[in-house]
């Protein structure tokens, strides 16, 4: 493994100063409390404060939500074509200007900067997606009517009018901006929670969007402490996207049952990934160490466990382990490194107690298993453990760091009931040469994706293809038709030619009855649905 230090270590990167600061803090709407203080994140790469940003209260998030309320209806009313065109202009914009969003991702979260640029290219393909298919996934869809011939029916999508959205601080453009693009575009207006450790990535975006000319108040953001600030967003929303862990998932899920309003909730998973024995293993072996490592493996869809045919198992360990340690770690400004820091003192108390607890029980490590002070005060290296057992933390449990076990299977059948172990279902993937057959085993997998040959981003980089949670690792999809369709009613409209349905002036009760009876028997003998 080589290590890299940056040579801006303990320096924000040198443009954010005071007046772009300013610039990004108007953004966060506290208009009733001007800022209940302040709210600083410490970088990662120097365990050193960020800036400060208002504090909000639930008072603040009341009024922004009244704020958008008010202000949704124009929006709705505008075009497709004109939110869209706000949606391409922001597109540009990002691409052009990603070095300073990919600076502040790298300095709030402490990720590599190829990994803060995956942020880039999937906000930016969401945008476009959304903005192209958007009118064919919100379009009115035609249904056959009560009365054939007489009656027209089709179902309409109507926006919910404010659409809460609470993100993590994993990908804090991706994750926070990925799911607001679709709701504006369905018309909606949106609340945005930043997370607390990384709320300037998404003022940033805030203030873009304005560039690009979105109209003032139809997005509001606060930033304020988490639980607080983000029951209060569910409190005052009319649907609720949330991404997170489960524990909070279900406080959210509970919060918004209590009022009756429907949520999206994306959670947290421990996810699979299967080497057949006909695999390519040097394939295999990449793949496993760029899905684990991915994030320094705070990744929601990244592999924490692999599951090895017995025959190609010690081939499989050598290979991974030398991807392992040929990774570079490091905390640059630049595409040098391939795994950066993990994002606070909690993710590295949290993953040196998993493996602390595995290696004490008896897990081996193959290769890494401690911090790297050298690198970072949060770094750690990419670990390899076998021998990890059911009553491990790690065995079931997210790590959410650069972590991955191994397993031996006898058969595909027992790879799959390995895999399938625990509540969590949200990714998983299989190597094989044998895509046909990884088809079949995919499908017994209980998870939300399944990647064939690829370990995680191939599912998570197919913005046509719903993404989301099987079992406690959440409800409902984002990317594809249901992304945007979430942030909208379904509403049926029926119309008549003949007034209304039921017996006609005149006709008696029994006439009718014959006559739908007669309709009845007519269209089974046709066949028609
Ligand atoms: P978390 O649940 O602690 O926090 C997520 C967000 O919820 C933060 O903005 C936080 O401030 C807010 N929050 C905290 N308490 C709240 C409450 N009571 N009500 C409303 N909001 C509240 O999650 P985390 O540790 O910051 O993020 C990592 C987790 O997120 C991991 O488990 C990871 O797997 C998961 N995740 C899932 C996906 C996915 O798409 N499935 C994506 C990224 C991360």
């Amino acid at each position: 493994m080589t290590t890299k230090t940056t040579e801006v270590q303990g320096v924000r990167p040198g443009w954010i100063d005071d007046v772009r600061l300013a610039s990004w803090t108007r953004w966060v709407a506290c208009v009733v409390s001007g800022g209940d203080g302040t709210l600083t994140a410490t970088a990662p790469y120097d365990a050193q404060p960020t800036l400060p940003v208002p504090s909000v209260t639930p008072a603040d998030v009341a009024e922004a939500a009244a704020t958008a309320r008010a202000a949704q209806p124009d929006w709705a009313t505008l075009a497709f074509s004109d939110r869209a065109e706000v949606m391409l202009r922001f597109h540009d914009l990002l691409v052009e200007r990603q070095d300073e969003v990919i600076d502040l991702i790298q300095w709030e979260m402490g990720k590599a900067r190829f990994h803060a640029w995956q942020e880039v290219l999937q906000v930016g393909t969401i945008a476009r997606h959304y903005a192209r298919r958007g009118p064919t996934y919100l379009a009115d869809k035609r249904v056959r009517g009560a009365i054939p011939g007489v009656t027209s029916v089709k179902e309409v999508r109507v926006p919910k009018q404010v659409v809460g959205i609470i993100s993590p601080w994993n990908y804090p453009l991706y994750l926070g901006v990925g799911d607001v693009v679709p709701a504006l575009l369905a018309g909606a207006a949106v609340i945005s929670k930043a997370d607390p450790q990384t709320p300037l990535t998404l003022l940033w975006a805030r203030a873009l969007m304005a560039e690009a000319g979105l109209p003032e108040h139809v997005w509001q953001v606060v930033t304020g402490p988490g639980a607080a600030t983000g029951e209060a967003v569910i409190d005052n929303v009319d649907y609720i996207a949330f991404t997170g862990s489960t524990p909070t998932g279900r406080i959210v899920a509970q919060r918004a049952a209590g009022r009756l309003i429907g949520a999206s909730l994306e959670l947290g998973g421990k996810n699979p990934l299967i080497v057949r024995r006909d695999a390519d293993l040097g394939q295999a072996a990449r793949g496993t160490a760029m899905a684990a490592f991915a994030n320094t493996g705070q990744m929601c869809v990244h592999i924490e466990r692999v599951v090895v045919h017995e025959d190609v198992y010690d081939a499989f360990r050598q290979a991974l382990v030398a991807e392992t340690e040929g990774q570079v770690v490091g905390q640059v400004f630049d595409y040098s490194a391939d795994v950066g820091s993990l994002a606070s003192q909690a993710q590295l108390d949290k993953v040196t107690a998993h493996v602390t607890d595995a290696v004490s029980k008896g897990a081996t490590v193959l290769t890494g298993g401690e911090p790297l002070p050298e690198v970072g005060p949060y770094a750690f290296a990419p670990t390899v453990l076998e021998g990890v057992t059911d009553e491990m933390d790690l065995c079931l449990g997210e790590t959410f760091g650069p972590v991955v076990a191994l397993y031996r299977a006898d058969s595909d059948e027992e790879a799959v009931r390995i895999a399938n172990q625990g509540e969590a279902g949200l990714s998983a993937s299989v190597f094989s040469k044998n895509v046909r057959e990884a088809d079949m085993i995919a499908r017994r997998i209980r998870a939300g994706a399944v990647n064939i040959n690829d370990g995680a981003a191939l599912a998570a980089g197919s913005i046509e293809a719903g993404m989301g949670g099987m079992g406690s690792s959440g409800l409902g999809r984002r990317h594809g038709a249901d992304g945007i369709r979430r942030f909208t009613d379904a509403q049926t409209l029926a119309a008549s030619r003949m007034g209304p349905i039921g017996p006609f002036t005149g006709q008696t009760v029994e006439k009718f009855v014959q006559l739908g009876n007669g309709q009845l028997k007519a269209l089974r003998k046709l066949g028609a649905r």
